[in-house]
């Protein structure tokens, strides 16, 4: 069905102009290109849209015309292979895929393609690649040096430290083991340090050359704000600035998708559900008008997105908070991938905190990766209530300094993995600020929330001394603010020494103070004990005032102190 090449320069950039229509290559794609075709190892980091497709395809293309046979590309994604070998084809290149969507004839013509060497890429799930059967093939190829590559797509689902563990990547070390001379190339759109190390280790990529792009999407908007009405919140920001785009908005549970479409639908908006619970049938349909159709938004759970390739997305918003940094950036990278102007939006509240903590509790897991996933959950915290730049705490995230590219101090960037002229544009002059953040264009007001902080966990503290049991947040700011409610009465607590020492302070400050305190340790929510409120190891540095508390401002709160000013 392909068409024959019209010629057969093993050129790359005769080749990406003469099969892909493109005149140069984009940011590291040549070093990359260039080190593969001769024949190393290569580990990419580039975020979505980057064009990571081209650093495998143009490789794969040049060797196979220099007589070196077939590139495999390892690949999780059966729409995002159906969709790239269309494309090849498309091109004129000889491409095809082997997965469950083939029937039985199908896949042993492909398979008998495959063993004259007459593909050029092979598009294949992990589970298939390391079958006795596959790997026979793979075998006798070998044996004839038709091997020409192996890309591994989307590396970072090797990692259980990534967001989207596949076991079946584990075994994919047979390749190396078993064809130790064909170069191989993994590509990934995320990895922080600890998943970059573990794809280093799990796929023995220790050799291969690390080439990391910048991972700033400058178009991308970042704004994280308070929860209040999550639904009430989101139909706000879309009428106000997003009417008849198309958008996505992820939620944590299939109900509260379903709430959510719903609520859209009835203001109006033309929204769809998506998630795992619903028919295959009807989430292909919905992912099919969300991908046709314009201003389509799709409510969903995070079983939506992974190689949905919709360059228009004008909005992702999240009303629940995800797991991690990368989960977050991953889903907010499904944005404005046309370059144009999107944003990233996400409400986000104490409850979101105590359910991320309480996911990673009950999880069945050791100890050891529930001490990994916090310690990722807190970072995602911390970008969630900081007040200065969110892109420079996001890239930094990522191991780099915004405006200088990817930074090459580390473990990660050492003796085998030079950087040579890979590192991102430098944007001089910056200062550490984006200009496209919400607190870099709304510097929210900062207050000292340490001495709240004091008197709250002290509170929490002598409550528990003097009933012998704990309570809930909603009845440690009462006492704190001295309200004389019934539970108050019935436990005695206006007795208690820090009865209303803390009348100054709004209910939406003290709030922000116990998420923050939650968030950086100093308290926790015990989910087996009706979410009651404990002191942990690290409350003791904020009693002792050894430790400070920041907290920003919510604009939207009600002014403190106001009702004071009125009397
Ligand atoms: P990724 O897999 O990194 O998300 P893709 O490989 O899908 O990115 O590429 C994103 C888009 O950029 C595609 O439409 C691709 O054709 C285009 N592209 C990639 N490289 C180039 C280039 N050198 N010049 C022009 N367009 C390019
Ligand atoms: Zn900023």
């Amino acid at each position: 069905s392909a068409l024959p090449l019209s010629t057969s320069s093993t050129d790359p950039l005769e080749i990406l102009l003469e099969v892909f229509g493109y005149t140069a290559f984009r940011g590291p794609q040549e070093a990359i290109v260039d080190h593969v075709v001769g024949g190393g190892d290569a580990l990419v980091l580039m975020p979505t849209g980057g064009g990571k497709s081209l650093c495998y395809q143009i490789p794969a293309i040049a060797r196979q015309r220099a007589g070196q046979g077939v590139a495999i590309v390892v690949s999780p994604l059966i729409a995002l292979m159906h969709d790239q070998v269309g494309a090849l084809h498309e091109a004129g290149v000889n491409a095809a895929f082997l997965n469950s969507t083939l029937d039985w004839a199908e896949t042993q013509d492909v398979e008998r393609r495959l063993a004259r060497a007459e593909i050029t890429l092979l598009y294949a799930a992990p589970e298939r690649v390391t079958t006795p059967r596959f790997l026979e093939l793979l075998d006798g190829l070998a044996a004839r040096q038709k091997l020409s590559l192996f890309a591994i797509d989307e590396a970072h689902c090797v990692s259980q430290w990534g967001h989207d563990f596949r076991p079946e990547y584990r075994a994919l070390t047979v390749l190396h083991e078993r064809y130790a001379g064909v170069p191989r190339i993994a590509l990934t759109a995320t990895a922080d340090a600890l998943t970059r190390a573990d794809i280093v280790e799990r796929l023995q990529l220790e050799q291969a050359q690390q080439f990391v792009s910048s991972f700033d999407r400058p178009n991308i908007r970042y704004t994280i704000v308070e929860k209040k009405d999550a639904t009430t919140q989101l139909l706000r920001f879309i009428e106000r600035e997003h009417e008849g785009d198309a958008g996505v908005v992820y939620c944590q549970s299939r109900k509260r998708v379903e709430d959510v479409a719903v609520a859209l639908q009835d203001a109006g908006i033309s929204a769809l559900p998506y998630h795992a619970g619903l028919d295959a049938a009807v989430r292909q349909k919905h992912q099919n008008r969300f991908l046709r159709e314009d201003g389509i938004v799709m409510v969903a759970t995070i079983a939506f997105g992974m190689g949905i390739d919709k360059p228009d997305v004008r909005f992702v918003a999240h009303l629940d908070m995800p797991k991690n940094i990368e989960g977050y950036y991953q889903e907010t990278g499904r944005g404005g991938r046309d370059g144009e102007p999107a944003d990233a939006w996400m409400v986000y509240g104490l409850q979101d905190v105590v359910n991320q903590r309480r996911m990673i509790d009950e999880s069945p897991a050791g100890e050891d990766f529930k001490q990994v996933m916090r310690g990722k959950l807190d970072a995602l915290l911390s970008l969630a209530e900081a007040s200065d730049c969110r892109r420079v705490r996001l890239l930094g995230y990522f191991g780099e300094t915004y405006g200088s590219g990817p930074s090459d101090a580390g473990p990660l960037h050492g003796a085998n993995g030079p950087l040579g002229g890979q590192r991102g544009h430098a944007v001089p002059g910056m200062g550490g600020t984006c200009g496209n953040c919400d607190n870099c264009l709304n510097p929210p007001q900062v207050w000292d929330g340490t001495d709240a902080a004091r008197k709250l966990l002290s509170t929490v503290y002598r409550v528990q001394q003097q009933s012998g049991i704990s309570f809930g947040a909603g009845h440690v700011m009462d006492i704190l603010r001295g309200k004389d409610t019934e539970k108050v009465k019935q436990f005695g607590h206006e007795r208690i020494s820090t009865f209303g020492i803390g009348s100054e302070f709004s209910e939406a400050q003290l709030r922000g103070v116990l998420r923050q305190l939650i968030a950086i340790g100093a308290l926790a929510v015990d989910t087996e004990a009706y979410n009651t409120l404990k002191l942990t190891d690290g409350s003791r540095a904020v009693l002792k005032g050894e430790a400070s508390v920041a907290l920003r401002e919510s604009v939207s709160s009600p002014a403190p102190r106001k009702a004071k000013r009125e009397k």
